[in-house]
């Protein structure tokens, strides 16, 4: 009997705002614990919460980017629970009425299209953090986080398999990054996913029982606990036994999941209105607004450099993977006619110093025109590829003009024929022993004559221009 997956995925997004959600404490990351807190985000008595504009506007902007259906009226909600990470006893949540519902994330895998439809977005606050100390009988609480204002995307059962459930959150993490709401950060938190996943026989269309994977804090993670659990379940129904409801924490070490709670410890949240807080009305104005500032989105991006530049799929989405390095690279391509060429060297050269010093583009000294330049200074022949990427640390890290660099170390290309044919007779007179060789058929010579003559023009010689000199001399 064949099986198959079904996997819903639940995100909360850590959305940028300056302050929390229903206080101005900071949000800012990395803090001393409990230095970004006040009488509202900890939930002394009397205190009233006022909703953050900014954090609206931000679920309203993924909502439009993702073709949601907004609701121009929505509330927030209680969701009572108790744990020590939550001073008031409750979080605020959206249960019944959510800002946002249904809408899709389009996704590629191996070449092909699908869409994920979503359930619904909804606004909420952050916990605290709890911090564990193996040497103390005791925890430590750092409420810095608690009240930070988070976004809740949850899709629909319809992604199939652990390479689908990854396709989908870089697709989202960098529609995310491209609305500039959330930094999507998994690492550091800012990105969170729970999965739920249940196993059917193939083309079935009743659902089988799902379990709730937790503690994934990466996209291997991720990938890793949908493939333990998927293998697990089947496992189980192969055997003639039945499937827990049930939540279940992925270990890290083992790359296995184990249990963490059952259907019988779930909670009842209790979910109510919150009375302190005003209901949530959207004027039309304010949605057209953001429809007009969303900006062009990772995939239909990446379609268009596909189709105007004549990238491969592969290199559009590198290029497009990032908002600044996909402005960059079109930037650069206004100064290069060669989009072929930017390409080529972001991909290798660009990307590799980024990837080393973990930066954006935009944190570097790089800009467009000296990048331009430098290709340029290629294409007419001044330099070689080879000198580029010597020269191009330089132009990188402290933001020099490409050709200043190669006047002042002297790396002009060789190109005087009569100046290159003088280097070329002395190392024919030089090696006059792969000379005969040579002229007695063995022409593979040639790369070691061009090899030479490089060496001793340290690389400055204009490799088409030595080839045919060399051709010449040792045809006579
Ligand atoms: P709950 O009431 O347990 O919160 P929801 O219907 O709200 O369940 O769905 C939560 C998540 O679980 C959603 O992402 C949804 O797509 C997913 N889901 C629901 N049923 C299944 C199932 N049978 N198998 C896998 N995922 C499921
Ligand atoms: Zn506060
Ligand atoms: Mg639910």
């Amino acid at each position: 009997m064949e099986f198959e997956a079904v996997i819903g995925l639940e995100v909360h997004a850590q959305l940028s705002t300056e302050s929390k959600m229903f206080c101005s404490c900071s949000t800012k990351f990395g803090s001393e614990p409990n230095t970004q807190i006040c009488p509202v985000c900890t939930g002394l008595p009397g205190v009233l919460p006022v909703i953050n504009k900014k954090a609206v506007e931000y679920a309203l902007k993924l909502a439009l980017a993702l073709g949601c259906k907004i609701n121009l009226y929505s509330i927030m909600a209680r969701k009572n629970y108790f744990y020590p990470d939550l001073p008031k006893g409750y979080q605020i949540s959206q249960y019944e009425l959510p800002i946002a519902e249904e809408g899709a994330v389009e996704i590629e895998v191996n070449g092909k299209t699908k869409r994920i439809g979503l359930i619904r977005i909804h606004l909420e606050e952050d916990a605290g953090k709890l911090i564990h100390d193996e040497k103390q009988p005791f925890s430590y609480v750092d409420f810095n986080r608690t009240g930070v204002p988070l976004l809740e995307i949850v899709t629909k059962p319809e992604i199939s398999s652990p390479e689908e459930a990854v396709a989908y959150l870089k697709t989202l993490r960098s529609i995310l990054r491209y609305l500039e709401i959330c930094d999507g950060n998994m690492e550091e938190g800012s990105l969170r996913c729970d999965a739920n996943v249940s196993i059917k026989p193939k083309g079935s269309f009743e659902f089988g029982t799902k379990v709730e994977l937790k503690n994934m804090n990466s996209f291997k993670h991720v990938e890793k606990a949908l493939a333990y659990e998927i293998k697990r379940q089947i496992g189980l129904l192969l055997e003639g036994k039945a499937i827990i409801q049930e939540t279940r924490l992925y270990d890290e070490a083992t790359q296995t999941t184990h249990p963490m709670r059952g259907k019988e410890e779930a909670h009842d949240y209790c979910y109510f209105p919150d009375p302190d807080l005003i209901e949530i009305k959207l004027e039309e104005a304010l949605i057209e607004r953001l429809l007009k500032e969303l900006p062009e989105l990772p995939l239909v991006k990446r379609r268009r450099f596909i189709e105007t530049y004549s990238l491969t799929p592969y290199e559009a989405d590198i290029l497009t993977e990032e908002k600044s390095l996909a402005n960059f690279f079109e930037e650069t391509v206004k100064l290069h006619p060669y989009p072929k060429s930017v390409s080529n060297f972001i991909l290798t050269e660009v990307l590799r110093y980024l990837n080393r010093d973990r930066k954006d583009i935009t944190e570097t000294n790089l800009k467009p025109e000296n990048l331009a330049e430098l290709l340029n200074l290629v294409e007419k022949g001044l330099i070689s590829i080879t000198i580029a990427k010597q020269v191009f640390p330089e132009v990188y890290e402290k933001g020099l003009v490409p050709l200043k660099v190669i006047e002042e170390r002297g790396l002009i290309q060789e190109s005087s024929e009569d100046r290159l044919k003088e280097v070329c007779e002395t190392v024919l007179i030089e090696n006059p022993k792969e000379v005969e060789r040579y002229k007695a058929g063995k022409k593979g010579l040639l790369g070691f004559f061009v090899g030479q003559v490089m060496k001793k023009t340290q690389g400055k010689a204009n490799p088409k221009l030595v080839n045919k000199i060399l051709e010449e001399l040792l045809e006579r």
